[in-house]
């Protein structure tokens, strides 16, 4: 799966602004929809195709103020031991600190590769900084400042550098005859049971892809003669023990599944509607540019009146993923998984959907010519012509002038009237806007 680089360092040195700078997506749109939680303690740092890494705030997690006991705290420390990668960040213009020693011998026993990052090289001599710190005898140094993205695409080498080359080949290796699913969400949603269950329906034809790395493992599943990948799941994989000691460790797991599959199935718990965890992954999927299907699992033991209820929450909940289909099963029974997985496969048709040139462009003309531009202070964007940009999710370079000035407004209703014209269920797309020809 993706490997796993930790932020460690003693508070106010900067590594949630390191965090931010090296997981900012540009997709910002996708944050400023009410219902989607950012979860600031994890991200996906997407580099290039195939160099992705997690990158986990451990400050963040053991909460700020408790220093050195707070970076010593369980989830730290097990956040840092898993690591593949540690940032030890410190602050280039306070020099190094008792607890910087404390932390360094730590580290030291935990015999993890580390990258010292002096940070906050802004406005202080750069040499001076690298003298004090020499002491510390780490191979690897990189003044950075955060704050004004200085340093960072060095950073970046560095850490590209010392991780594993191609991770989990077996399962990152994309097989065109499987699509490769990832059930997510947070525990007790009933991801194993139905796990178990479709491996129980199948279990002649299920085999274990031995994963390369860790616990990773996929399992390869035929129903109704289709073909799938499932990606490393909870009901597969047997939980490490620190996730046991540490439930909230599986975000990390739950990242890692996201970035690799091509169809995610976010499960939720019918009986308690969508919790801020629950958006939270949501979150995650929307920001991987995934295909969505959610599923509402949990389905037997309601009333019809609680159905309704529960169906007339979702759609308020869910507005902001209402391209998403939303299917009702119950694991544990095994109803509605036809209609699962019917909704999986028209998610995949769509996100993999294969365009031209010519209809796209057609598409966006009629959108044009049908509800133009609004003129933003006596000049209209025009929009001149449209090409396919890549596909899963599927992307639309639309080249024209002053696109900057389109309102968001007006990007939703492209948005939309692009789904409707393709009929694109399950899955995001992206536009991307360029000025001149
Ligand atoms: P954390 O506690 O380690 O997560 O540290 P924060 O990211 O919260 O940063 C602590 C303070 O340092 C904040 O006031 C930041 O604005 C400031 N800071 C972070 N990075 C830089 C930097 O590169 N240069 C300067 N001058 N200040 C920074
Ligand atoms: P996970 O943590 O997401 O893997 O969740 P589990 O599969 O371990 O399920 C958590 C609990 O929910 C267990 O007690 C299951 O028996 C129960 N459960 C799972 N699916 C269903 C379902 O469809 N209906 C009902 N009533 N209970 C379920």
């Amino acid at each position: 799966m993706l490997p796993l680089v930790a932020l460690v360092g003693r508070p106010n040195v900067g590594k949630s602004t390191l965090f931010n700078a090296l997981t900012r997506t540009r997709d910002a749109l996708v944050h400023d929809q009410p219902g989607v939680t950012r979860d600031r303690h994890y991200g996906v740092c997407r580099l290039i195709e195939g160099r992705e890494f997690v990158l986990v705030d451990t400050g963040g997690i053991a909460g700020e103020d408790e220093g050195l006991a707070g970076l010593t705290a369980q989830q730290a420390r097990a956040g840092a031991e898993e690591a593949d990668l540690v940032l030890f960040v410190v602050d280039g213009r306070e020099g190094p600190s008792g607890l910087d020693q404390d932390i360094l011998g730590w580290l030291r026993r935990t015999a993890k590769p580390v990258l010292l990052v002096i940070n906050k090289i802004d406005g202080v001599d750069e040499d001076a900084a690298l003298a004090d710190f020499a002491r510390f005898g780490l191979p690897v140094v990189l003044p950075v400042s955060a704050a004004h993205r200085q340093g960072l695409d060095d950073l970046l080498d560095e850490v590209l550098a010392r991780l594993p080359e191609d991770g989990d080949a077996a399962v990152l290796e994309h097989d065109p005859e499987r699509i490769a699913i990832a059930f997510v969400g947070r525990p007790n949603v009933g991801k194993s049971t139905l796990v178990n269950r479709l491996l129980g329906e199948e279990r002649m034809i299920a085999s274990d892809v031995p994963g390369t790395t860790r616990d990773s493992i996929a399992v390869d599943l035929e129903r109704d003669g289709r073909k799938y990948r499932l990606i490393d799941t909870a009901g597969i994989r047997r939980k490490s023990r620190v996730e046991e000691a540490i439930e909230k460790f599986s975000v990390i797991k739950t990242l890692q599944s996201i970035a690799v599959c091509e169809v995610a199935v976010v499960m939720l718990d019918a009986s308690e509607g969508v919790t801020d965890q629950d958006a939270t992954v949501l979150g995650h999927v929307l920001e991987s540019g995934r295909a969505l299907v959610v599923a509402v699992n949990k389905w037997d033991g309601l009333s019809t009146y609680q159905r309704e209820q529960v169906q007339a929450l979702l759609s308020r909940k869910l507005a902001f993923v209402e391209w998403a289909e939303v299917v009702f099963i119950s694991a544990k029974h095994g109803s509605g998984l036809k209609e699962l997985f019917r909704a999986i496969h028209r998610a995949h048709a769509s996100a993999t959907r294969e365009f031209t040139t010519s209809e796209v462009t057609k598409a966006l003309e009629i959108a044009y010519d049908s509800f133009p531009p609004p003129a933003v202070r006596g000049h209209a964007a025009k929009m001149r012509y449209a090409h396919p940009g890549g596909s899963n999710p599927p992307v639309f370079i639309v080249h024209g002038t002053r696109l900057r000035s389109l309102p968001d407004s007006y990007r939703r209703y492209l948005e939309n009237f692009f789904r409707k014209r393709f009929k694109l269920v399950g899955t995001p797309i992206r536009f991307e806007f360029r000025e001149g020809s």
